[in-house]
């Protein structure tokens, strides 16, 4: 019998769509599904919901208009104290009005995370902070280089100046390494743009000028403990940018990598804590909200010092739902909702671990990128970036004849996803 994360069990459950299909180690309560050994802390324990437990009823979240992040962490060793939710700033257009920005940072949301290649990001970040001058002091700015693993230090250089002069700072309070694992470059191993030596000449550089403060690295990829670990034993970066939701928790090592951190007094921040993105799975549609605030809750739980996300400068009502979920803890209600979701949602949710999938494809076509790809276009409504990403992947990892009729990376997923009509769909909206 396998034990789920909140102490439901398979006696509970409906049996499984396919039963070839994977068992699912969910995280949400710290249990681990293959041994049923409790490995959580005991406070989470406390909060497990009892065998048989009755559903959780969809239902709006609760909202305070208005609701300022009272809550404040530090970000490891460096000290630097940020709100608990912070600013994703991939999204920003030219469109984007920077009063709603400003306005996040006066409800508290204080970290910002961005990058020179985000687009107009940069720039409407010194649109707000020439509009508003104060701002500058009461912001955490983070931003990121992209090298590849042959980049020069003279390159780095250059696309900091970039950065500072776009933001119209002469400062920014964190650089990180953009994307490590990530496909849009190739020959990145994740691994290998770490061991770049002209990377720390250029963070030596960077910090004795002082137009950095700090560094990070960041990574989305399914090995992206490992990577990141990697960075923090470089010894060099205070902060990690990671992937972190209750759908691959633990078979990401996220769990030891948060420990691994925490050890080194390295901070994590967490993205990307809504696993599904804008799309809900059936039967949540009304329960919108509350999950939102049930992932955000749940990120901070698991050890982040601050979530990220992308719809805080550009959406006031999501700054008051995320400031309104941080005024609670996570409780057995969010366990339960959050449980569900991730059951519902598991079989639409590519892990990006490019392993059955691609084994089962004839013809070698990078189905975790263009999976991811699809995402940023068909959810987050990153169509440019979505697009320039699809169309730097070679030719023959984008697409094959085949794929029209095919279904071979659809049928090996061993988590359900139905891959094949999305790089289809990849090919017709972003090819
Ligand atoms: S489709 Fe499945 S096997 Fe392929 S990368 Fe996504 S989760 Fe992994
Ligand atoms: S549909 Fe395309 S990507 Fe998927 S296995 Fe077939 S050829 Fe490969």
């Amino acid at each position: 019998m396998t034990r789920y994360s909140v102490g439901v069990t398979d006696d509970d459950r409906p049996p499984p769509r396919r039963s070839r299909r994977k068992v699912l180690l969910y995280t949400l309560g710290g249990v681990s599904a293959a041994a049923g050994a409790y490995i959580g802390h005991s406070e989470w324990d406390k909060r497990r919901v009892p065998p048989g437990a009755a559903r959780v009823e969809p239902r709006e979240g609760v909202i305070e208009k208005g609701a300022v992040v009272a809550e404040r962490r530090k970000l490891g060793r460096t000290g630097v104290e940020v709100g608990v939710v912070g600013i994703g700033a991939g999204g920003l257009d030219r469109a984007t009005s920077p009063r709603l920005i400003e306005r996040a940072v006066d409800h508290g949301m204080t970290y910002i995370d961005t990058s020179v290649c985000y687009g107009d990001s940069e720039d409407v970040i010194g649109r707000t902070l020439s509009d508003a001058k104060h701002l500058r002091d009461k912001l955490v700015i983070a931003t990121k280089w992209d090298p590849g693993h042959r980049a020069t230090k003279a390159e780095m250089i250059a696309s900091l100046d970039k950065s500072l002069r776009r933001m119209g700072t002469d400062h920014v309070d964190f650089m990180q390494i953009h994307w490590l694992g990530g496909g849009h470059m190739l020959g990145d191993s994740g691994f290998n743009r770490l061991d770049n030596p002209a990377l720390y000449e250029a963070m030596d550089e960077a910090k004795k000028s002082g137009k950095v403060r700090f560094f990070g690295a960041t990574s989305h990829h399914e090995k992206r403990a490992a990577i990141l670990e990697h960075a923090i034993d470089k010894g060099a970066f205070d902060l990690v940018l990671v992937k972190m939701n209750v759908l691959d928790h633990q078979e990401a090592g996220i769990p030891r990598l948060i420990a691994h951190a925490k050890a080194k007094g390295v901070a994590v921040v967490a993205m990307k804590s809504q696993p599904g993105g804008g799309r809900l799975p059936e039967g949540y549609a009304s329960s919108r909200y509350s999950v939102f605030q049930a992932n955000v809750r749940w990120c901070l739980e698991q050890g982040a010092s601050c979530v990220v996300h992308s719809s805080i400068p550009v959406d006031e009502h999501a700054q008051d739902l995320a400031a309104s979920a941080v005024s609670k803890k996570l409780g057995a209600r969010d366990l339960l909702l959050l449980d569900g979701y991730a059951r519902a949602l598991s079989p639409e949710y590519c892990r990006g671990c490019g392993e059955a999938c691609r084994a089962a494809c004839p013809d070698g076509v990078a189905i975790e990128h263009v999976l991811q790809f699809d995402m940023y276009d068909s959810q987050y409504g990153w169509h440019d970036a979505a697009r320039e990403h699809y169309r730097a992947l070679p030719e023959r990892e984008r697409w094959s004849e085949r794929c029209t009729s095919c279904n071979a990376c659809s049928a090996a997923c061993p988590y359900g996803v139905d891959a094949a009509p999305r790089v289809r769909r990849a090919r017709s909206q972003l090819g």
